[in-house]
């Protein structure tokens, strides 16, 4: 039998074990749920909002023709007459940028004469990416709305299809998009590759090629590009239309841009909510302009692999599980601090170099790992309380047992030795207290043995010494001493136990039948009679002690064989006792693999029956 302090090692590991592997087993519920999705992308909003706006070459390429709410005002109203729209366009020919972007749809034909005007503004310009929309009215089956034929022999058409996560916040846009008959790049796209050489784009698997930069854009997920945005509106430099129609504007800032024309007036309608704009969305225009300067700057946002996401979650878990069994105190809330501030750091200086961290799940990791594994550990401190508890308590109880059981041998011992000290005793008086004395002193002795021994048999450290022990013999030598015991009640001990063998520790045993002896003593009137018999049963053997005592209440009969339980009546009460006796009789018999049971009835007497399993005939047990 192994230490119990063993075994509670390894319930400790098993537990420990299995809790992790339950909590690794959680991780990718944990990490891929739209809830967390949504949770990650809140922090990334939060990191993008903290961030200054950035200046750099591919912002400062872009620059943004505003019909503002000024505009709105002095030449509208909106949409603008394409008269005022050619007029403005033939002055920014002038400052001749290196690519037109219009975001505005010019699909339907206007007055013929301006038209015409239009037509011609845009052929001042070399580079011309026009509006393409998807028609809104049937999404099963979606047509493109196509820019007018005719407008600009160098015009080019771009999408300008918004794809806002579920949260309505414009994240990413899908460079390409298909329809039955055509797919269409993103405008944005198109305005770069015009800016940068002209050349075509090569479509890869997992990007897309345009000159020497690499756009991670994957064909299965539509080409979906993360939108670096460079700062909230106002990021890129801005010129408004009224100031080009009445010029004011200083045009020279086009020369060699990009520029992206279009509507940013309120009532305009071509606003969509991101990450960084306030509570009336960005406007179309420098959503587009966020998006080019993603690519020009290579500004590309990635965002770790599934298998690199789900290992950075084991990580931290297994961190925060061996921070769990190693720290104590406050060490181990720092440790889940220090976590929480490391992912936020990461989240932060990732962003800054293009690395998106899924600062949400890995929270919600940390979250879900420190509260598991603080009430796991919180469970175990508890349990081992209470293990520790209950040893303690057993501790108690043994302490209690010893000082009862020696008591009685203690009081004869002192009796017999202040009689002894008078001068005046006969000599065979005398040696025959000397004798008691000795006998009294031995039974001590062997009291204290017994009880170390079931005390190391319940910690597992002792095994039981079973051996043939002829029971006839063994319980002549206790009723003799339970005949000691009885005398001050005149009660009378019968013995009926034919020469049997049992297989069982003697000491134990006789402490045993001594304890049930006595007790039939102890809860009788004076002058009954008591019986101890034994016989074969089974192949074990039943010793009974029968007495004519007070007998026991039904309801108290189980509850008798209990640590420190006594039956609370008037007979009771006059005999001294801590209620252990019982116990440790059925501790003894369940060691040999046996039991003790009790009958009784009240006013009548009690019968209590061990049952040993392993007899043997007497000539095996003599041999
Ligand atoms: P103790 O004798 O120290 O009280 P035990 O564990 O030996 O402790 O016994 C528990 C209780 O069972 C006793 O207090 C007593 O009330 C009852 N009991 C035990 N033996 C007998 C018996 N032979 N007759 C009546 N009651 C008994």
């Amino acid at each position: 039998m192994n230490h119990p302090w063993k075994q509670d090692r390894r319930r400790l590991w098993v537990f420990r074990i299995v809790y992790l592997s339950l909590l690794l087993a959680t991780v990718p519920v944990l990490l891929w749920n739209s809830f967390v999705g949504q949770f990650n992308a809140s922090f990334s909003d939060i990191l993008f909002r903290l961030r200054s706006p950035v200046r750099t070459s591919g912002v400062d390429s872009i620059v943004l023709v505003a019909i503002d709410d000024g505009t709105a005002a002095r030449y509208g109203p909106l949409p603008l007459k394409r008269s005022l729209l050619a007029a403005g366009l033939d002055r920014i020919a002038e400052a001749a940028p290196r690519v037109l972007v219009i975001d505005l749809l010019i699909s339907e034909p206007g007055p013929p004469g301006d038209d015409k005007k239009l037509a011609a503004a845009l052929e001042r310009f070399p580079r011309v990416v026009l509006s393409a929309a998807l028609a809104s009215d049937s999404m099963a089956n979606p047509s493109w709305i196509l820019p007018l034929a005719g407008l600009g022999s160098h015009a080019v058409a771009g999408h300008v299809h918004a794809a806002p996560d579920p949260d309505g916040s414009v994240r990413s846009v899908l460079l390409a998009k298909l329809t039955e008959d055509r797919r269409l790049w993103a405008l944005a796209l198109e305005a770069c590759r015009l800016f940068l050489s002209g050349s075509v784009l090569v479509e890869r698997a997992d990007s897309i090629v345009l000159d020497d930069i690499r756009i991670a854009a994957r064909s299965r997920e539509d080409r979906r590009l993360r939108i670096n945005y460079a700062g909230p509106e106002g990021a890129f430099r801005r010129v408004a239309f009224s100031a080009v129609l009445d010029g004011t504007a200083n045009l020279a800032e086009l020369r060699n841009r990009i520029v992206i024309v279009g509507v940013t007036a309120q009532g305009g309608g071509d606003r969509l909510f991101t990450p960084v704009s306030s509570g009336i969305g960005m406007s179309g225009i420098e959503i587009h302009a966020n998006i080019a300067r993603t690519i020009l700057d290579r500004a590309f946002l990635v965002s770790p692999s599934p298998p690199a996401e789900l290992a950075l979650a084991a990580s931290i878990l297994s961190l925060c599980a061996f921070g769990t069994w190693r720290l104590r105190g406050w060490r181990l809330p720092l440790l889940w601090f220090s976590l929480a501030v490391a992912i936020l750091t990461a989240g932060w200086l990732g962003l800054r170099s293009g690395y998106v961290w899924p600062v949400g799940s890995m929270l919600a990791v940390l979250m879900v790992a420190s509260a598991v594994s603080g009430a796991s550990e919180y469970g175990l401190v508890r349990l081992a309380l209470r293990s520790s508890e209950e040893k303690r308590s057993e501790y108690a109880f043994r302490v209690q047992a010893i000082a009862h059981e020696i008591k009685t041998p203690l009081t004869a011992i002192q009796g017999q030795s202040e009689l002894i000290a008078d001068s005046t005793m006969p000599e065979n008086e005398r040696a025959r207290m000397a004798g008691l004395l000795f006998r009294e002193s031995k039974r001590l002795t062997q009291i204290l043995h017994t009880f170390l021994d079931v005390e190391r048999m319940a910690s597992g450290s002792l095994k039981l010494e079973k051996r043939p022990v002829p029971l006839h013999d063994l319980c002549d030598e206790v009723v003799e001493r339970g005949r000691l015991f009885a005398s001050r009640k005149k009660t009378e001990i019968v013995a009926d136990v034919p020469q049997l063998t049992v297989l069982a520790d003697p000491e134990l045993l006789s402490f045993a039948i001594y304890n049930l002896l006595t007790n039939a003593v102890k809860y009788s009137p004076k002058q009954t009679r008591i019986t101890l018999r034994a016989e074969p049963s089974g192949g074990g053997v039943q010793i009974t002690v029968s007495d004519e005592g007070y007998g026991i209440p039904p309801q108290d009969q189980q509850r008798i064989f209990d640590k420190f339980y006594r039956v609370s009546r008037d007979q009771t009460g006059t005999e001294d006792g801590a209620g252990v006796g019982l116990a440790l009789v059925k501790e003894i018999a369940v060691q040999h693999g046996g039991k003790v049971t009790v009958e009784s009835n009240l006013g009548q007497g009690s019968r209590f029956t061990i049952v040993l399993p392993e007899g043997m005939p007497p000539e095996e047990g003599a041999a």
